[in-house]
Protein backbone atom coordinates (compact mmCIF):
# COMPACT_ATOMS: atom_id res chain seq x y z
CA UNK A 1 0.00 0.00 0.00
CA UNK A 2 0.94 3.58 -1.00
CA UNK A 3 0.99 5.55 2.15
CA UNK A 4 3.26 8.54 1.01
CA UNK A 5 3.44 10.64 -1.83
CA UNK A 6 6.51 12.51 -3.02
CA UNK A 7 6.36 16.53 -2.92
CA UNK A 8 9.81 17.52 -4.28
CA UNK A 9 13.69 16.92 -4.18
CA UNK A 10 15.94 18.70 -2.15
CA UNK A 11 20.05 17.99 -2.84
CA UNK A 12 18.66 15.14 -4.43
CA UNK A 13 16.60 13.95 -1.34
CA UNK A 14 13.29 13.14 -2.19
CA UNK A 15 10.62 14.83 0.25
CA UNK A 16 7.49 12.44 1.11
CA UNK A 17 4.31 13.52 2.77
CA UNK A 18 2.88 10.75 4.81
CA UNK A 19 -1.05 10.19 4.74
CA UNK A 20 -0.95 10.63 8.77
CA UNK A 21 0.31 14.47 8.14
CA UNK A 22 -3.05 14.91 6.84
CA UNK A 23 -4.68 14.59 10.23
CA UNK A 24 -2.34 16.92 11.89
CA UNK A 25 -2.50 19.57 9.18
CA UNK A 26 -6.10 20.86 10.11
CA UNK A 27 -5.21 20.06 14.34
CA UNK A 28 -2.39 22.91 13.48
CA UNK A 29 -4.91 25.04 11.68
CA UNK A 30 -7.70 25.07 13.76
CA UNK A 31 -5.22 25.27 17.33
CA UNK A 32 -3.61 28.71 15.71
CA UNK A 33 -6.99 30.00 14.52
CA UNK A 34 -8.91 29.13 17.61
CA UNK A 35 -6.95 28.04 20.38
CA UNK A 36 -5.57 30.20 23.28
CA UNK A 37 -2.28 32.18 23.89
CA UNK A 38 0.26 31.77 22.91
CA UNK A 39 0.17 29.54 20.85
CA UNK A 40 -3.17 30.61 19.34
CA UNK A 41 -4.76 33.67 18.01
CA UNK A 42 -8.52 32.53 20.00
CA UNK A 43 -8.19 35.35 22.05
CA UNK A 44 -7.84 38.15 19.32
CA UNK A 45 -11.44 38.22 19.08
CA UNK A 46 -11.55 41.27 16.70
CA UNK A 47 -9.43 39.86 14.07
CA UNK A 48 -11.72 38.46 11.40
CA UNK A 49 -12.24 33.89 11.14
CA UNK A 50 -10.64 34.67 7.49
CA UNK A 51 -7.29 36.68 8.46
CA UNK A 52 -6.97 33.88 11.63
CA UNK A 53 -6.90 31.04 9.28
CA UNK A 54 -4.65 33.07 6.74
CA UNK A 55 -1.95 33.56 9.65
CA UNK A 56 -2.70 29.99 11.15
CA UNK A 57 -1.58 28.58 7.12
CA UNK A 58 1.57 30.57 7.40
CA UNK A 59 1.54 29.04 10.83
CA UNK A 60 1.56 25.12 9.63
CA UNK A 61 3.96 25.87 6.63
CA UNK A 62 6.63 26.94 8.64
CA UNK A 63 5.99 24.17 11.52
CA UNK A 64 6.05 21.79 8.02
CA UNK A 65 9.64 23.67 7.26
CA UNK A 66 10.74 23.66 11.23
CA UNK A 67 9.84 19.63 11.00
CA UNK A 68 12.20 19.20 7.56
CA UNK A 69 15.03 21.33 8.53
CA UNK A 70 15.31 19.29 11.76
CA UNK A 71 15.55 16.25 9.05
CA UNK A 72 17.49 17.57 6.46
CA UNK A 73 20.02 18.46 9.03
CA UNK A 74 20.33 14.67 10.30
CA UNK A 75 20.65 14.06 6.74
CA UNK A 76 23.39 16.67 6.01
CA UNK A 77 25.83 15.28 8.33
CA UNK A 78 24.96 11.78 7.42
CA UNK A 79 25.62 12.91 3.89
CA UNK A 80 28.96 14.09 4.67
CA UNK A 81 29.92 10.66 6.42
CA UNK A 82 29.29 9.06 2.83
CA UNK A 83 25.48 7.29 4.14
CA UNK A 84 22.75 7.66 0.78
CA UNK A 85 19.77 8.76 2.31
CA UNK A 86 16.86 7.07 0.14
CA UNK A 87 14.11 9.86 1.27
CA UNK A 88 12.99 12.20 4.14
CA UNK A 89 8.99 11.43 5.02
CA UNK A 90 6.79 13.82 7.00
CA UNK A 91 4.29 11.94 9.29
CA UNK A 92 1.68 12.65 11.93
CA UNK A 93 4.87 12.32 15.00
CA UNK A 94 7.32 14.40 13.10
CA UNK A 95 9.84 13.30 10.33
CA UNK A 96 11.86 10.37 9.24
CA UNK A 97 15.05 10.77 7.27
CA UNK A 98 15.42 6.51 5.46
CA UNK A 99 18.92 6.30 5.68
CA UNK A 100 20.99 3.08 3.60
CA UNK A 101 24.15 1.47 5.65
CA UNK A 102 24.01 3.76 8.84
CA UNK A 103 27.41 3.40 9.99
CA UNK A 104 27.97 1.45 12.97
CA UNK A 105 30.86 4.08 13.98
CA UNK A 106 29.45 5.53 17.33
CA UNK A 107 31.11 8.91 17.02
CA UNK A 108 28.92 9.37 13.96
CA UNK A 109 25.90 8.04 15.11
CA UNK A 110 25.61 10.46 17.61
CA UNK A 111 26.58 13.68 15.48
CA UNK A 112 23.47 12.29 13.14
CA UNK A 113 21.61 11.72 15.57
CA UNK A 114 22.10 14.95 17.68
CA UNK A 115 22.12 17.26 14.33
CA UNK A 116 18.20 17.19 14.57
CA UNK A 117 17.71 18.60 17.65
CA UNK A 118 20.04 21.09 17.40
CA UNK A 119 18.95 22.65 14.58
CA UNK A 120 15.60 22.58 16.56
CA UNK A 121 17.03 24.02 19.54
CA UNK A 122 18.51 27.16 16.99
CA UNK A 123 14.98 27.61 15.17
CA UNK A 124 13.10 27.87 18.45
CA UNK A 125 16.27 30.53 19.66
CA UNK A 126 15.67 32.54 16.58
CA UNK A 127 12.36 32.83 16.47
CA UNK A 128 12.04 33.41 20.12
CA UNK A 129 14.90 36.07 20.45
CA UNK A 130 13.27 37.84 17.09
CA UNK A 131 9.90 38.09 19.13
CA UNK A 132 12.11 39.51 22.43
CA UNK A 133 14.00 41.46 20.13
CA UNK A 134 10.92 43.09 18.89
CA UNK A 135 9.55 43.72 22.14
CA UNK A 136 12.47 45.37 23.84
CA UNK A 137 12.89 47.84 20.94
CA UNK A 138 8.78 48.40 20.86
CA UNK A 139 8.70 47.68 16.97
CA UNK A 140 5.09 48.07 16.12
CA UNK A 141 4.24 44.55 13.97
CA UNK A 142 1.08 43.57 13.52
CA UNK A 143 -0.21 41.44 16.63
CA UNK A 144 -1.14 38.08 15.00
CA UNK A 145 2.57 38.23 13.21
CA UNK A 146 4.03 38.53 16.50
CA UNK A 147 1.58 35.51 17.92
CA UNK A 148 2.91 33.39 15.21
CA UNK A 149 6.73 34.01 15.70
CA UNK A 150 6.29 33.25 19.78
CA UNK A 151 4.64 30.20 18.79
CA UNK A 152 6.64 29.23 16.17
CA UNK A 153 9.86 29.70 18.32
CA UNK A 154 7.95 27.65 21.11
CA UNK A 155 7.11 24.59 19.02
CA UNK A 156 10.43 24.26 17.85
CA UNK A 157 11.46 24.09 21.11
CA UNK A 158 8.84 21.46 22.81
CA UNK A 159 10.48 19.21 18.80
CA UNK A 160 13.50 19.54 20.03
CA UNK A 161 13.13 18.63 23.74
CA UNK A 162 10.65 15.76 22.71
CA UNK A 163 13.61 14.17 20.55
CA UNK A 164 16.17 14.09 22.87
CA UNK A 165 13.70 12.08 25.63
CA UNK A 166 16.16 8.89 25.72
CA UNK A 167 13.78 6.42 24.14
CA UNK A 168 13.76 5.11 20.94
CA UNK A 169 13.32 6.22 17.84
CA UNK A 170 13.68 9.48 19.34
CA UNK A 171 16.90 10.87 18.51
CA UNK A 172 17.61 10.88 22.33
CA UNK A 173 17.85 7.01 22.22
CA UNK A 174 20.46 7.02 19.61
CA UNK A 175 22.41 9.53 21.10
CA UNK A 176 22.52 7.35 24.62
CA UNK A 177 23.24 4.12 22.54
CA UNK A 178 26.47 5.75 20.75
CA UNK A 179 27.18 7.14 24.06
CA UNK A 180 27.07 3.68 25.45
CA UNK A 181 28.70 2.07 22.65
CA UNK A 182 31.85 3.85 23.12
CA UNK A 183 32.51 2.21 26.01
CA UNK A 184 30.98 -1.53 25.75
CA UNK A 185 29.37 -3.62 22.78
CA UNK A 186 27.16 -2.28 20.58
CA UNK A 187 24.32 -5.07 21.35
CA UNK A 188 25.38 -4.31 24.78
CA UNK A 189 24.90 -0.94 24.36
CA UNK A 190 21.65 -1.51 22.21
CA UNK A 191 20.15 -3.51 24.80
CA UNK A 192 20.77 -1.08 27.82
CA UNK A 193 19.11 1.89 26.03
CA UNK A 194 16.67 0.00 25.21
CA UNK A 195 15.86 -0.60 28.38
CA UNK A 196 15.87 3.05 29.52
CA UNK A 197 13.74 3.62 26.31
CA UNK A 198 11.45 1.03 28.27
CA UNK A 199 11.33 2.40 31.76
CA UNK A 200 10.85 5.79 30.24
CA UNK A 201 7.42 4.74 28.22
CA UNK A 202 6.53 2.68 31.31
CA UNK A 203 6.60 5.98 33.36
CA UNK A 204 5.21 8.14 30.94
CA UNK A 205 2.27 5.48 30.33
CA UNK A 206 1.52 5.91 34.40
CA UNK A 207 1.74 9.55 34.26
CA UNK A 208 -0.75 10.06 31.16
CA UNK A 209 -3.59 8.68 33.42
CA UNK A 210 -2.48 10.29 36.57
CA UNK A 211 -5.05 11.77 38.66
CA UNK A 212 -4.01 15.35 39.99
CA UNK A 213 -2.96 14.51 43.21
CA UNK A 214 -4.15 18.16 44.72
CA UNK A 215 -7.56 18.05 43.33
CA UNK A 216 -8.00 14.53 44.86
CA UNK A 217 -6.80 15.50 48.30
CA UNK A 218 -8.92 18.55 48.38
CA UNK A 219 -12.42 17.77 46.91
CA UNK A 220 -11.92 14.10 46.35
CA UNK A 221 -12.59 14.64 42.53
CA UNK A 222 -10.96 12.15 39.93
CA UNK A 223 -9.42 14.57 36.78
CA UNK A 224 -6.25 13.08 34.65
CA UNK A 225 -3.41 15.99 35.53
CA UNK A 226 -1.92 15.59 31.99
CA UNK A 227 -3.24 14.05 28.96
CA UNK A 228 -4.23 10.31 27.75
CA UNK A 229 -2.00 11.31 24.80
CA UNK A 230 0.81 10.92 26.65
CA UNK A 231 -0.31 6.96 26.92
CA UNK A 232 -0.32 6.63 23.31
CA UNK A 233 2.65 8.07 23.03
CA UNK A 234 4.36 6.02 25.38
CA UNK A 235 3.26 2.48 23.35
CA UNK A 236 4.04 3.83 20.49
CA UNK A 237 8.29 4.05 22.30
CA UNK A 238 7.79 1.00 23.97
CA UNK A 239 6.63 -0.62 20.55
CA UNK A 240 9.30 1.18 18.84
CA UNK A 241 12.05 0.09 21.61
CA UNK A 242 11.15 -3.68 21.12
CA UNK A 243 11.54 -3.04 17.20
CA UNK A 244 15.04 -1.90 17.36
CA UNK A 245 16.37 -4.28 20.01
CA UNK A 246 15.22 -7.32 17.80
CA UNK A 247 16.96 -5.47 14.61
CA UNK A 248 20.44 -4.74 16.24
CA UNK A 249 20.41 -8.53 17.84
CA UNK A 250 19.74 -9.66 14.43
CA UNK A 251 22.16 -7.34 12.79
CA UNK A 252 24.94 -8.12 15.47
CA UNK A 253 24.39 -12.17 15.14
CA UNK A 254 24.96 -12.02 11.50
CA UNK A 255 27.68 -9.71 11.05
CA UNK A 256 30.64 -10.79 9.52
CA UNK A 257 28.78 -13.91 9.01
CA UNK A 258 29.49 -15.48 5.10
CA UNK A 259 26.43 -16.70 3.44
CA UNK A 260 28.18 -20.03 2.91
CA UNK A 261 29.05 -20.57 7.24
CA UNK A 262 24.40 -20.64 7.43
CA UNK A 263 23.79 -21.88 3.86
CA UNK A 264 22.52 -25.80 3.62
CA UNK A 265 25.16 -27.38 1.10
CA UNK A 266 23.02 -31.08 0.85
CA UNK A 267 20.48 -32.24 -0.64
CA UNK A 268 19.55 -29.06 -2.26
CA UNK A 269 19.29 -29.44 -5.94
CA UNK A 270 16.41 -31.24 -8.01
CA UNK A 271 16.61 -32.18 -11.60
CA UNK A 272 13.68 -30.29 -13.28
CA UNK A 273 12.23 -33.38 -15.51
CA UNK A 274 11.13 -35.11 -12.60
CA UNK A 275 7.36 -35.56 -12.05
CA UNK A 276 6.08 -33.60 -8.90
CA UNK A 277 5.46 -37.05 -7.14
CA UNK A 278 9.01 -37.89 -6.78
CA UNK A 279 10.04 -34.77 -5.66
CA UNK A 280 7.55 -34.83 -2.57
CA UNK A 281 8.76 -38.21 -2.12
CA UNK A 282 12.60 -36.87 -1.94
CA UNK A 283 11.24 -33.65 0.50
CA UNK A 284 10.35 -36.42 2.38
CA UNK A 285 12.99 -38.58 2.37
CA UNK A 286 15.66 -35.59 3.12
CA UNK A 287 13.74 -33.47 5.11
CA UNK A 288 13.99 -30.77 3.35
CA UNK A 289 10.80 -28.03 2.12
CA UNK A 290 13.06 -26.24 -0.51
CA UNK A 291 14.72 -27.19 -3.60
CA UNK A 292 17.22 -25.12 -6.72
CA UNK A 293 15.76 -26.63 -10.05
CA UNK A 294 18.79 -27.79 -12.38
CA UNK A 295 18.68 -28.71 -15.85
CA UNK A 296 20.14 -31.67 -17.69
CA UNK A 297 23.55 -30.14 -17.60
CA UNK A 298 23.55 -29.00 -14.49
CA UNK A 299 22.43 -24.98 -14.88
CA UNK A 300 20.51 -23.58 -12.36
CA UNK A 301 16.57 -23.29 -13.80
CA UNK A 302 14.69 -21.86 -10.87
CA UNK A 303 13.98 -22.63 -7.25
CA UNK A 304 10.70 -25.16 -5.87
CA UNK A 305 9.27 -25.10 -2.49
CA UNK A 306 6.81 -27.22 -0.45
CA UNK A 307 4.10 -24.43 -0.63
CA UNK A 308 4.35 -24.96 -4.43
CA UNK A 309 3.10 -28.65 -4.01
CA UNK A 310 0.15 -28.01 -1.26
CA UNK A 311 -2.17 -26.73 -3.62
CA UNK A 312 -1.95 -30.25 -6.54
CA UNK A 313 -4.61 -32.64 -6.87
CA UNK A 314 -2.95 -36.64 -6.45
CA UNK A 315 -3.47 -36.85 -10.37
CA UNK A 316 -1.45 -33.53 -10.74
CA UNK A 317 1.24 -34.63 -8.60
CA UNK A 318 1.76 -37.54 -11.25
CA UNK A 319 1.70 -35.82 -14.15
CA UNK A 320 3.06 -32.58 -13.81
CA UNK A 321 6.95 -32.62 -13.88
CA UNK A 322 9.40 -29.95 -11.67
CA UNK A 323 9.96 -27.54 -14.30
CA UNK A 324 5.91 -27.12 -15.23
CA UNK A 325 5.62 -25.90 -11.42
CA UNK A 326 9.04 -24.25 -10.59
CA UNK A 327 9.60 -20.52 -9.87
CA UNK A 328 11.98 -19.54 -13.07
CA UNK A 329 15.44 -17.52 -11.84
CA UNK A 330 15.50 -14.25 -11.54
CA UNK A 331 19.01 -14.28 -10.50
CA UNK A 332 19.40 -10.52 -9.30
CA UNK A 333 16.24 -11.84 -6.89
CA UNK A 334 16.54 -15.11 -6.15
CA UNK A 335 20.43 -15.73 -6.06
CA UNK A 336 23.19 -15.12 -3.78
CA UNK A 337 27.31 -15.39 -4.20
CA UNK A 338 27.93 -17.67 -0.99
CA UNK A 339 30.91 -15.16 -0.25
CA UNK A 340 28.59 -12.32 0.79
CA UNK A 341 27.71 -11.24 3.91
CA UNK A 342 24.74 -13.11 5.62
CA UNK A 343 22.86 -10.19 6.60
CA UNK A 344 22.66 -8.95 2.60
CA UNK A 345 20.50 -12.78 2.17
CA UNK A 346 18.47 -11.30 4.60
CA UNK A 347 18.00 -7.74 3.15
CA UNK A 348 17.39 -9.27 -0.11
CA UNK A 349 14.61 -12.07 0.89
CA UNK A 350 12.59 -8.90 2.65
CA UNK A 351 13.37 -6.87 -0.16
CA UNK A 352 11.81 -9.25 -2.20
CA UNK A 353 9.70 -10.91 -0.15
CA UNK A 354 11.42 -14.56 -0.42
CA UNK A 355 11.96 -17.00 2.06
CA UNK A 356 14.86 -18.73 0.37
CA UNK A 357 17.63 -17.75 -1.85
CA UNK A 358 19.95 -20.18 -3.87
CA UNK A 359 23.66 -19.62 -3.42
CA UNK A 360 25.78 -20.16 -5.92
CA UNK A 361 29.61 -20.12 -6.13
CA UNK A 362 31.70 -17.70 -6.77
CA UNK A 363 32.94 -17.48 -10.45
CA UNK A 364 31.55 -20.16 -11.66
CA UNK A 365 28.11 -19.31 -11.23
CA UNK A 366 27.11 -22.76 -10.53
CA UNK A 367 24.67 -23.89 -7.44
CA UNK A 368 26.35 -24.26 -4.30
CA UNK A 369 23.53 -24.21 -1.74
CA UNK A 370 20.35 -22.74 -0.62
CA UNK A 371 19.83 -20.64 2.30
CA UNK A 372 16.14 -19.44 4.06
CA UNK A 373 14.97 -17.21 6.19
CA UNK A 374 14.46 -20.30 8.70
CA UNK A 375 18.32 -21.01 8.61
CA UNK A 376 19.29 -17.36 9.23
CA UNK A 377 16.83 -17.06 12.17
CA UNK A 378 17.97 -19.98 13.62
CA UNK A 379 21.75 -18.93 13.03
CA UNK A 380 20.52 -15.96 15.12
CA UNK A 381 18.70 -18.03 17.81
CA UNK A 382 21.76 -19.65 18.34
CA UNK A 383 23.95 -16.82 18.96
CA UNK A 384 22.08 -14.96 20.77
CA UNK A 385 22.51 -17.84 23.83
CA UNK A 386 26.09 -17.09 23.85
CA UNK A 387 25.69 -13.34 24.25
ZN1 LIG B 1 15.38 13.81 14.70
Amino acid sequence: MRTSIQIGRIIGIPIRLHFTFLFILPLILVTFAEGPGPMGLGEAEELSRFLRYSVAGIAASLFFLSLLLHEMSHSYVAMKYGTKIKSITLFIFGGLALMEDLPRDPEKEWRIAIAGPLMSFALGGLFLFTYLGIRAVNVVIYEPFRILISSIGLLNLVLATFNLLPAFPMDGGRVLRALLAQRMQFLKATRRAVFVGKTFAVVLGIIGFMPDPFLLYSTGEVRILFSPWLTLIAAFLFIAATEEESATIIYAALEGTKVRAVMRAENTVVPQSIRIAELEEKMRREKNAEYAVVNESGDLKGLITFNELKKLSVEQRHSLTVSALMNPLDPMRDTISEGEEAIEALKRMLGNKKNSLAVVEEGSGRIAGIITKRDLSMHVELLKGNT
